[in-house]
Formats: structure tokens, sequence, C-alpha cells
């Protein structure tokens, strides 16, 4: 199927979801993940009005990247080995998948300004799953506030491969009160306003639950 076509469909199903839950369509980032594909389809999501790429591993992201480079914002989406973040850090907006204290050193020491980043949480508590625990968010948020050049912009999940609706919304809506309670804080180095969360086959309810950024891969750009 065309890009164009499914992104239309995609954009559709936000509207909607937006109309359920009163939202505004203008706070929803769709990132293209492009991970399953080659440049000549990133290419055609490109045309198609895509501007945000997201890619989970190093070698897909450059190849892409030295190919657009900036024609698109480029997200980093997948677990980050410290040793890789001097490849990705002054290449992409933002990175999503921020785990663990060793990788936000490492980010401030390689930066040349202050990198965007999500702190990634394992809300489901699926042991496969990356991220901090629910209960450690907030000293995490606390510590953190010692690089200086690490902002957390918002929270990000991914939910379990499931059909199970009120599951999976249980899911979104945790992640949403968790970034509630962060950015209660006031936090100047940790506005947390945002939410990295829906991909393919649940992105209507992250949506209908608050999610700023949704990430779709397969039902985009195909597998
Ligand atoms: C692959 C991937 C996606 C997109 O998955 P689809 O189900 O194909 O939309 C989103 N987020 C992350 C972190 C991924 O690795």
């Amino acid at each position: 199927m065309d890009v164009a076509v499914n992104l239309d469909s995609i954009q559709k199903q936000i509207r909607q979801a937006c109309a359920r839950s009163n939202r505004n369509l203008e706070e929803i980032t769709i990132i293209g993940v492009t991970k399953y594909v080659t440049i000549e389809r990133t290419e055609e999501a490109l045309q198609a009005g895509v501007t945000n790429f997201g890619e989970n591993r190093l070698d897909g992201f450059l190849t892409k990247y030295n190919h657009f480079q900036d024609r698109a914002k480029w997200h980093f989406i997948g677990t980050l080995q410290s040793r890789k973040v001097k490849e990705v850090i002054d290449k992409v907006d933002m990175i999503h998948s921020l785990d663990r204290m060793s990788l936000a050193k490492e980010i401030n020491k390689r930066a040349s300004d202050v990198m965007d980043c999500f702190v990634q949480v394992n809300v489901s508590g699926e042991e496969t799953k990356h991220g901090l625990k629910t209960e450690e968010v907030l000293a995490f948020m606390e510590e953190v506030s010692k690089y200086e050049k690490v902002r957390v912009v918002g929270l990000m999940t991914m939910a379990p491969q499931i059909e199970d609706e009120s599951r999976l919304r249980e899911i979104f809506r945790s992640l949403a009160r968790l970034r509630d309670e962060v950015r209660n804080q006031n936090f100047s180095h940790a506005p947390c306003e945002f939410l990295s969360m829906g991909m393919s086959n649940d992105f209507s309810i992250a949506v209908e639950e608050g999610a700023t950024h949704i990430r779709i891969g397969s039902s985009l750009v195909g597998e």
C-alpha cells in the first residue's frame, strides 16, 4: 500500500481518537518508524508528509541519517548502548530510551548542546522490556538534574503485544499519571510534558490516553 494511503487512514484514526477524548490534533506528532524498510520507502513517507522518523538500532539509523540528514527529524527509539551515544548524539532530535543513569552520564559527556530525552518506563512490568520501574522514576528525575545537558521532555513506554484493550488503556493511563506527577514537580531540567506511547496496534488508545508522540512502523510503511 502507498504510504500516503496508510498515512491518510492513520490520520483519520487519530482525528477520531482526538474527537473522542477532546484533544487537539496539533498536540500529536507521528513518528514514522522506518526500521523495517528501505531508503526508498522512507523517501516515499517523506514525500507523503511524514517529517519525523524513528530508528531503533545504530546501523539502521546511520544509513537513513546519512542519506536524509536534516530533511527530516530523527528520533532514537531503541535501547542505546553507552558506547554508541557519540555516534547518534548530535544527529537526533530526541532520544526516547533513556533508561539508566549511566546513559544520562554519557549523553551529558558527549552532547554539544542540551539533548531532549524521554525517560523509558516499563509500566507493564514485562521482563523483556527495558525501562525504569514506575516507582523509580521520581528519584531518577531528581538525580539526573546533575547532568545539565540532559533535558527530560517526557516519558516513553512500550505496551505489550496484546489485544486486551482495557489492559493497554490501563498501561497508557498509568504513564500519563506518572507524567503528571513529574510535571507537577516543576523541575527545570525535566519539564516532562510529553508522552511517547502507541504503536501500529494501539495508537488510537494511546492518543485517547494522552500520547503526544506515537511511533508507527508496520501500519505506515509496512514491515
Ligand atoms: C518497532 C518499534 C515501533 C513501531 O512498531 P510497529 O508495531 O511496527 O508500529 C515503535 N516503537 C519502538 C520502540 C519500536 O522498536
